[in-house]
């Protein structure tokens, strides 16, 4: 019941501080900024900002990804639009009150970023207000001076309202509106849906799901999730604070095989599934696709305590976790006969990537080389290796203290030297610390070697077949917690 008031209080917050700036502007502090997007006659999408106050140069909060240089095209004269330092500035001639793009709806998920509009295939939209929000600048120097790392600007990004007409429902926050929708933008920002699906309601979630799913997937989706979120509660030792809200679009495609992406915001899972062996329930596409739903929820339970994800070259260290977990929570559903097959098989397939990705250079460069999924494969292990060091082997209380101590440190995010040093604090030895670093941070001459000794030092006890593929370790064992 407490859960369903939170919700109710959260979603009528952002409304009523749109309404009172819109109201009042000039008892705001600071600039007030609208965005009014919608598609326009072309297909195109279009979004036109209004600032309460003159700016002179604005950067996309979110620019790590170039994807706009290609897809959004500035209107009109007396503005530039380009890459600047890393980062997609604007620049005023004269200080402007209004600016508007043109802009090609990009429904890929660009490099280190959400997917800014994921189409569902019943023909409803996602789309992530996150990709509109800008930080106001004095200068362009300004923003070059920050060399792409826009979370040093001194001024905190623009308060913003996103403003979205349609003649589909909107669903937003939970509720559902007809019309138009003001929706406040707070940090990264949240998906706002336009469709005709409906908000379904469950025990530990909502779930907005598209039509065209196959018959056997949308039948089992909500009891195999409100299983994983059961199993998650119990490992973590918590609950949720609010219902989860989970959108998944699905794509049929024409492709054999099949694909699933997804993203994490606040409380909000936001999945892609697609391809042909979709359409037929099987073992491998079930518990993959089980396996992928609790990777992500997992994902709202690292996040719980407000702290975020550190990107880049320490992605490994949430991507690791929440693998890892996800695996054994699978495991233990499918239960004694399957469960130890299916981890066979998706730690050989790790130790092979994690190996490759790791003779070309460092874990902590991966990404840039564009090797991300060595942090899923490595920090599997990692994560794994962590567990076993512990004194007492949990990983899951590991990362309540490490979101527990990111949290009372004010930090934003759960970064790598934290990571070490918290598993120092909790009674690992430097020297078995020193053996998980050297895996993030060295160019490693043998990397099948160094993950072998990681795994055998930390009581693993891998076993590899005359082909040297790896066939066994020992599991750690969550499933009385
Ligand atoms: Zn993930």
């Amino acid at each position: 019941m407490s859960r369903l008031v939170f919700v109710i209080s959260m979603f009528f917050l952002p409304l009523s501080e749109a309404a009172v700036a819109q109201a009042n502007p000039e008892k705001t502090v600071g600039a007030e900024a609208v965005a009014e997007i919608g598609p326009d006659e072309s297909g195109n999408w279009r979004v036109e900002y209004t600032f309460d106050t003159p700016q002179k140069v604005l950067a996309f909060a979110r620019s790590e990804s170039d994807y706009r240089d290609a897809t959004w095209f500035v209107e009109g004269d007396g503005v530039r639009f380009g890459r600047v330092a890393g980062a997609d500035v604007i620049v005023f001639d004269d200080p402007s009150r209004t600016v508007a793009f043109s802009l090609i709806p990009l429904t890929n998920k660009p490099e280190a970023d959400y997917t800014p509009f994921v189409t569902f295939g019943d023909g409803g939209l996602a789309i992530h207000e996150g990709q509109f929000s800008l930080i106001p600048f004095e200068s362009r120097d300004a923003v070059e001076a920050l060399d792409g790392d826009l979370s040093a600007a001194e001024v905190p990004q623009l308060p913003m309202t996103v403003r979205l007409s349609s003649d589909k429902p909107i669903i937003v926050d939970g509720e559902t509106y007809q019309g138009q929708v003001e929706h406040r933008l707070e940090g990264d920002g949240t998906y706002i849906y336009m469709g005709d699906s409906a908000i379904e309601s469950f025990d530990s979630f909502t779930a907005i799901l598209d039509r065209t799913l196959p018959e056997w997937l949308q039948s089992r989706f909500d009891s195999d999730l409100e299983a994983i979120f059961a199993g998650l509660e119990a490992r973590w030792g918590f609950g949720l604070e609010d219902k989860a809200s989970v959108m998944l679009a699905f794509k049929e495609g024409r492709s054999d095989g099949f694909s699933a992406t997804g993203e994490a915001l606040d409380q909000l899972l936001m999945m892609e599934v697609g391809g042909k062996d979709l359409a037929e329930p099987g073992f491998d596409t079930l518990s993959y696709l089980q396996w992928f739903f609790a990777h992500e929820a997992i994902h709202l339970f690292q996040k719980q305590r407000g702290v975020g994800f550190a990107g880049g070259g320490e992605a490994w260290i949430h991507e690791g976790a929440a693998n890892t977990m996800a695996y054994s929570l699978i495991a233990d559903m499918v239960g004694p006969e399957d469960g130890p097959k299916f981890l066979s098989g998706v730690y050989a397939n790790a130790f092979e990537t994690c190996v490759g990705a790791l003779e070309k250079g460092s874990l902590e460069t991966a990404q840039e080389r564009g090797d991300a999924s060595a942090h899923y494969a490595c920090g599997d292990f990692i994560a794994l290796a962590t567990d076993g060091f512990l004194p007492r082997r949990s990983l899951y209380d590991f990362w309540n203290r490490l979101t527990t101590l990111a949290a009372a440190n004010d930090k934003t995010q759960v970064d790598a030297d934290l990571y070490f040093s918290t598993v120092q604090l909790l009674g690992v030895r430097r020297s078995q610390r020193d053996m998980l670093r050297e895996i993030v941070e060295e160019e490693l001459d043998n990397p099948r070697k160094a993950l072998t000794d990681l795994l055998d030092a930390a009581g693993l006890d891998p076993q590899f077949n005359d082909k040297d593929q790896l066939i066994k370790l020992n599991w750690p064992d969550y499933s009385a917690e």
